[in-house]
């Protein structure tokens, strides 16, 4: 009798926690993947609207490719450096959630950039006249981090919709040649390029085209006024602010592991197992990310491609500090650009004057950034205090590595940004953001118009606006 008793109870739990499940089950109109800055957009202007949404994050923190490193002096970025001028979408959000920005463009007047190559150091007067400078008469002035944009612009033109319209298909070539036909040597290409690539390993690796799009989306930021701010305090206030106003529901820690669609809506499975339902999914994460959640159906052809096949740029981070300045401020020192194992260092003023230096970051780019990744953390923390003490001989002993950050060894990134290959430059960027069914995907990758976080935010509104008109 009591254990009849004890099994209707259990039954009527059962029931109580199945009941409880399907309403679950039925309770969210949108799930969001991914809290980086896409994914927080697109909750929160589909909870502004009447949804009910619910964001899923793999890691710890929300903010993904935003990421400011507050322990360190002066609030340095390992992620997400600048809002430029004509970054609409990202200064309005700003200014609605009451976030104050600093117009850092002065800091950027101050900063110089003094070049090593083959050991010897080269201030940018002497660069046009050296003879380390393997470059064509037409270049010679420029600095070489200058040489692939200015290239890619000055000698191609974009036609079409936009970047990536295949009416630009036969730009989609690799940078290696359009830098060939521009009359660069191999050597030139080497130095220029695949000393401290900006995308990909080197320039074979990247699309003309993926830097056409890049060039021309800073002809339009200069065009807007050229100014580059960061969110007082830290780009991370960012998403941040959004997290704290929005009306979603957010959980951390939750990798999403499968994603199930029928008629009905779409099941969301975590890596932990829990299976939750929706009308709608956005996915919001990098292409890397993205294969490895099971979709059923399967992903479309050209995304099922672009996720296997899409590199993501490697860069890697050592942010140095002072705990002393060993520097007067009439002689600050310069940011350097070396071909030696250092990669570039940027020394940043995040201070309470522009001049202020307070800490500097080496980055580390393409294979120089693998090889660092591979080695232990001391080591590769020793070669490039090494390298910067033998251009800088007065900083031997007075810097340290404060932290160091890799995007490419990361499991929710994959690397700092998307890199276009040639032949997937005029294919595969419009195709990734298409709906899979009740299955939206959103994500800097996927915008068409602009780059960096104000792509995050074109492709959040593309895809909030998918949703409600569906
Ligand atoms: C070093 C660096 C410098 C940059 N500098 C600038 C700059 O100066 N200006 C600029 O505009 N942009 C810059 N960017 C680019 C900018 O940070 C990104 O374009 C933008 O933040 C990307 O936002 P997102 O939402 O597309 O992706 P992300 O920020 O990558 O967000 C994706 C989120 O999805 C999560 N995720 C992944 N897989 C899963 C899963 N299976 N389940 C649940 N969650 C998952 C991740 O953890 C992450 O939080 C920089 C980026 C880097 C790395």
């Amino acid at each position: 009798m009591i254990l009849a008793r004890r099994s209707v109870l259990a039954g009527l739990a059962l029931a109580a926690a199945t009941g409880a499940r399907a309403q679950a089950a039925r309770a969210y109109d949108t799930i969001v993947i991914g809290a980086g800055l896409s994914g927080l957009r697109t909750a929160m202007m589909l909870a502004e609207e009447g949804q009910r949404v619910l964001i899923l994050e793999a890691s710890r923190r929300i903010g993904g490719r935003i990421f400011t490193l507050d322990a360190l002096p002066g609030h340095p970025e390992a992620g997400a450096n600048s809002l430029l001028s004509g970054y609409g979408r990202a200064l309005d959000l700003c200014a609605t959630l009451g976030l104050p920005l600093i117009d850092v463009s002065p800091r950027a007047k101050l900063a110089r950039t003094d070049l090593v190559i083959g050991g010897e150091r080269i201030t940018m007067a002497d660069w046009k006249t050296s003879p380390r400078n393997p470059l064509p008469e037409a270049w010679r002035a420029l600095p070489p981090a200058a040489v692939p944009l200015t290239i890619a612009g000055k000698t191609a033109t974009l036609e079409g919709e936009d970047w990536c319209d295949p009416a630009n298909a036969p730009l989609d070539i690799g940078m290696d040649k359009a830098l060939q036909r521009a009359g660069l040597s191999p050597a030139a290409i080497d130095l220029a390029y695949n000393t401290n690539p900006g995308y990909g390993r080197d320039a074979s690796e990247v699309s003309l085209l993926n830097l056409l799009f890049v060039s021309s989306f800073f002809a339009t930021q200069t065009a807007s006024g050229g100014k580059d701010h960061v969110v007082t305090g830290g780009n991370q206030r960012l998403p941040e602010a959004i997290a704290r106003t929005m009306k979603a529901e957010l959980r951390l820690d939750t990798p999403v592991a499968a994603v199930t669609q029928d008629s009905a809506g779409v099941e969301v499975r975590t890596a932990g197992g829990e299976r939750l339902r929706a009308a709608r999914v956005v996915c919001a994460v990098p292409l890397g990310p993205l294969g490895r959640i099971a979709f059923d159906p399967p992903l479309p052809p050209l995304h099922a491609e672009a996720a296997r096949s899409v590199p993501y740029m490697a860069i890697r981070q050592a942010h140095i500090v002072a705990d002393t300045p060993f520097w007067t401020a009439d002689a600050p020192p310069a940011s350097l650009w070396t071909d030696q194992p250092v990669g570039t260092l940027a020394a940043n003023r995040g201070g309470a004057t522009d001049a202020e230096i307070t800490s500097f970051t080496a980055w580390s780019r393409g294979a120089l950034a693998e090889t660092l990744d591979a080695m232990p953390g001391e080591d590769a923390s020793r070669q490039i205090l090494d390298g910067i003490a033998r251009a800088w001989p007065a900083s031997r002993g007075r810097l340290r590595v404060a932290a160091t950050h890799s995007w490419k060894t990361g499991p929710w990134q994959g690397g700092a940004w998307a890199v276009w290959k040639p032949g997937q430059a005029s294919r595969l960027p419009r195709s990734v953001g298409a709906v899979h069914g009740r299955v939206h995907f959103c994500g800097e990758h996927s915008a068409l118009s602009a780059r960096g976080m104000e792509g995050a935010l074109e492709s959040a509104e593309r895809v909030a606006v998918e949703i409600l008109l569906a």
